[in-house]
Order: structure tokens, then C-alpha cells, then sequence
């Protein structure tokens, strides 16, 4: 007997896009059958219809629950949202699975004198996030500063752990010098995991602050003339030719430029496995709105760039050269938001982890004819198999997790602030008209969000041990 079906919903499976029902017992999706083929007989029936049905969205790049910079904030102690709030958003935007970050950081770390172990640093984060998480969750290891040979000495017993995957910078001062990352890239190669690169090219960016500063064009809306195209050009070319000599597969989070889409589709082209990150507001506004009132608010690192490159990235998500949507969520108020006006202290990011599926929905599916499985696929399946999640999660097959979005594609929502579950009183999407919308959403067969309401609880997330697929890492293998 099934405890649940979904019956009448246009299903999207990794092989078919149909009218199918679902069957689930327990926690797992055991049948995919033509419709009225499944026992009748269930605990309960979802009437799907005018539904689709896809699998729970898989949130590759958030940042919860940590402190914001003081400089950025104009005040101490300011934090991101925490995961009770951030997963309750996540829920409601149809997203079942969050990947954030855990790394020491600290100055000490910084510095090489003192740096935690690693898998100590990686259980205080689970701390955090057990019992307050409404969805699953993961961690990219985050490594920073010059920590070539002691992270190498650990990489393989994080993997061990299900770490899965490594966080890298290339600017800032937690950017690993490339030396440093040499050793890291072979070491992570060699015992199979994935590099997660923030890739531009450090002194470009600081020559440019200077300049701007020096010049008196050091406004806010200046940020894309110091993290610029060239600068993303040069950095994403650098880690792939890196990547090449070490054989390591790398996934470039935020990719914001033509110049990026570009090099990664080269690299894939020559086989390497290599992979690209588009964020949804990218998708949808450009540099020139940060000219707009309060327009800042849609600043996320490195920089929104032109429409030359917004359209790359759209059609990069539409014909394969880009591989995943995500956030690069970083939740606070508009007050510390928007505290800065000048290039070298803007605060990053915004609360963007409920908006994801119906934005990118709508951009790609609604106006440019993206395709079901296609969409599947950037906003989860990708995303699972990249970063080792895969066929646990990311895909509506017997056996993989019964995380499900039912979304409507006839509901059309403009969106308010109001209608958003993030500890926020702003929203960049405010007046934006979603064509489609998340209704339901179920995580390992249960519903936790129905109907408006967050029926879910916050002990329901769990940590998820991820492992790439060796296909994955040999080459471009989706
Ligand atoms: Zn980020």
C-alpha cells in the first residue's frame, strides 16, 4: 500500500515529460506508472491536475546564519538570516534541498596561524542547522588563505565525511594564492570531489578600486567597473587551465558575464569538466539598475554586468553551457542592506531563496520556451549531479527522494514583500510578475508546505552526505 500518490499532474521525469502518477511510501518515490495504473487504495491522494509536478528545488549557493561585515553594515553584529527563517522561505519557494557553506574563516585561520580541523569546523555548522531547518542541507567546505598544504592533508577525509565539494575564492582577503590552490585542485582531484570557484582576478578588481577612488567615481552603481568582464575573463581562464593540469572538475558559482559563459563553454567543449552557476536575479536586471532608487538592493558579488551578458547567461541556461540556477542567498534588512553607497563597502546579496523557481520559471520557461526537463534541470537535477546529491535527490524516479514541487503554471503572481517568508522588510522582486508558481511542496513524502501554509517542521531537515559521480568529474557529463 502507497502512503501517498499524486495523481493528474504533468509529470517531469529524467527519461519523459507526462501526465503520470507518483507513488510513495515513506520517504521515497517507489512508482512512476500511467495514470490510474497505482493502487487506488493510498493514505492520501494529491490531485495534481493542471500541476507540474518536478522534483524539490536544490538551492546550490546560500549563505545563512553568519555574520555580515561591519564595514558593509555601518553596525556590529549583524547576521544573515537564520535557517529557521531561510528554510521556511526556501519551502515556500519550492525548494527542498539548501547547500551553504562551512569554513573557518576566523583571522587566525587567515593568517596560518591557527586553523580548526576540519571536520570540527563541519559539525559546529550542522549544529546550527539541526533541529532549525525546514528542508535538507549541505556544505560546501569553504578553504581560504594561504592553506595549500594543511587543507590538502584533510580534503580526503572530508570527502570521507560526504563533504562532496570545496568552496574557493580568487579575490578578497580570503582569496587562496594560486600556488596554494595547485595543491588544493590536485589533491581534490585525486580523491574525487569538486572545486566550487568565486573566480575574478584580484588585481584587476583592486587596481579598479583604486582607480575609482582616486578618480571620485567610487559610487555604489560603479560596481561593475571594478568587478568587470575582464576580470571574470581572465580568472575563470586561469582556474580552468589550473583545473586542466590537475584534472579536477570545477563548478564556477555566479557566473556574470559573457566573457564566463564563453570560457566555459570552451573548456567543455575540450572535454573538461567543467560546470556554470547563474544567479535568477541575473537573469532579469543589469548594472543599470543599480541607478535606480534604492536600486543597490540587487547587488550581489562580484557585480550585475550588461544585457549583452544578461541574455549569455539566459541563453546559456537554454542551450547547455550553463548548468544551475541559484541564489548566492544572503538575507538581512534593507537598513544595513543599503548602508553603503560606495564600491569598496556595498553588503552582498539579498533574500533571494524563495523566488528562484518562479523567476527563473518565467524568464526561461514562460518567455523563452525552455523546456520541462530542461527546467528540471537548472533549478535541481543538475545541481545533484554536480555537486554528489544524485539520484538521492533531483529526480522523480522509484527510489530517489519524494522531494516534490507541484507548481502551477496558470497562476500568475506580482509579487510583494508580504507574500514572502524571509526574516525581511524588502524584496528586489517587488512588482515583478511571476507567470507560474509554487503551490506545494513535499520533502522525503511529506507535505510541509499546503495551501499557503507551512505545515513542515523545523526538525524535519537533515544533513546530506553527498559523493560526485566519477562521470561527472571526467568530463562534461551534463
Ligand atoms: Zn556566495
Amino acid at each position: 500500500m502507497l502512503d501517498l500518490i499524486i495523481t493528474g499532474g504533468t509529470v517531469v521525469t529524467p527519461h519523459t515529460v507526462a501526465e503520470l502518477d507518483v507513488g510513495i511510501v515513506g520517504e521515497e518515490i517507489v512508482a512512476v506508472g500511467q495514470p490510474g495504473t497505482l493502487n487506488a487504495d493510498a493514505g492520501r491522494v494529491i490531485d495534481a491536475r493542471g500541476k507540474i509536478v518536478l522534483p524539490g528545488g536544490i538551492e546550490p549557493h546560500a549563505h545563512i546564519g553568519i555574520p555580515v561585515p561591519p564595514d558593509w553594515t555601518g553596525q556590529p553584529d549583524v547576521m544573515t538570516q537564520p535557517p529557521e527563517a531561510a528554510s521556511r522561505a526556501a519551502a515556500f519557494g519550492g525548494v527542498t534541498t539548501i547547500i551553504d557553506f562551512a569554513g573557518d574563516l576566523s583571522r587566525k585561520a587567515l593568517r596560518g596561524e591557527r586553523r580548526r580541523p576540519l571536520l570540527e569546523v563541519l559539525e559546529r555548522r550542522r549544529a546550527v542547522f539541526r533541529d532549525h531547518c525546514y528542508t535538507d542541507f549541505a556544505f560546501h567546505y569553504m578553504l581560504a588563505g594561504e592553506c595549500g598544504h594543511q587543507a590538502a592533508g584533510q580534503i580526503a577525509e572530508a570527502l570521507q565525511e560526504g563533504v562532496g565539494s570545496f568552496k574557493i575564492f580568487t579575490t578578497t582577503e580570503v582569496r587562496i594564492p594560486y600556488g596554494h590552490l595547485w595543491e588544493i585542485f590536485a589533491e581534490v582531484a585525486k580523491h574525487g570531489g569538486m572545486m566550487a570557484v568565486h573566480a575574478e582576478e584580484d588585481e584587476i578588481v583592486n587596481y579598479m578600486l583604486e582607480k575609482l577612488k582616486r578618480e571620485g567615481r567610487d559610487q555604489a552603481y560603479n560596481m561593475h567597473l571594478v568587478h568587470n568582464n575582464l576580470s571574470e575573463d581572465l580568472a575563470f581562464r586561469t582556474i580552468i587551465r589550473l583545473a586542466e593540469h590537475t584534472g579536477t572538475g570545477v563548478y564556477f558559482v555566479h557566473t556574470t558575464a559573457k566573457e564566463g559563459v564563453r570560457a566555459i563553454a570552451e573548456a567543455r567543449q575540450s572535454g573538461q569538466p567543467v560546470y556554470g552557476e547563474a544567479l535568477h536575479h541575473y537573469l532579469h536586471f543589469t548594472c543599470d539598475d543599480y541607478k535606480k532608487p534604492d536600486g543597490m538592493a540587487i547587488h550581489t558579488y562580484p557585480a550585475l554586468k550588461f544585457a549583452d551578458d544578461r541574455e549569455a547567461l539566459v541563453d546559456g541556461l537554454l542551450d547547455g553551457r550553463l548548468c544551475t540556477t541559484a541564489t548566492d542567498e544572503y538575507t538581512t534588512y534593507k537598513g544595513p542592506k543599503l548602508f553603503s553607497d560606495r564600491i569598496e563597502s556595498i553588503c552582498g546579496g539579498h533574500n533571494g531563496i524563495e523566488t528562484r523557481i518562479p523567476v527563473a520559471f518565467t524568464k526561461c520557461v514562460a518567455e523563452r520556451g525552455m523546456s520541462l526537463q530542461r527546467f528540471a534541470a537548472i533549478i535541481a537535477t543538475n545541481a545533484a549531479k554536480i555537486l554528489g546529491l544524485y539520484p538521492q535527490k533531483g529526480a522523480i524516479q522509484p527510489g530517489s527522494d519524494a522531494d516534490i514541487v507541484l507548481l502551477d503554471p496558470q497562476l500568475t503572481k506580482t509579487l510583494t514583500v508580504e507574500d514572502l517568508h524571509a526574516d525581511s522588510d524588502y524584496s528586489i522582486w517587488e512588482g515583478f510578475t511571476c507567470q507560474g508558481y509554487p503551490v506545494m511542496t513535499l520533502l522525503r513524502g511529506k507535505v510541509i508546505v499546503e495551501d499557503g501554509k507551512l505545515v513542515g517542521h523545523s526538525t524535519d531537515g537533515r544533513w546530506l552526505k553527498r559523493r560526485v559521480g566519477g562521470d561527472v568529474l571526467a568530463r562534461p557529463a551534463l
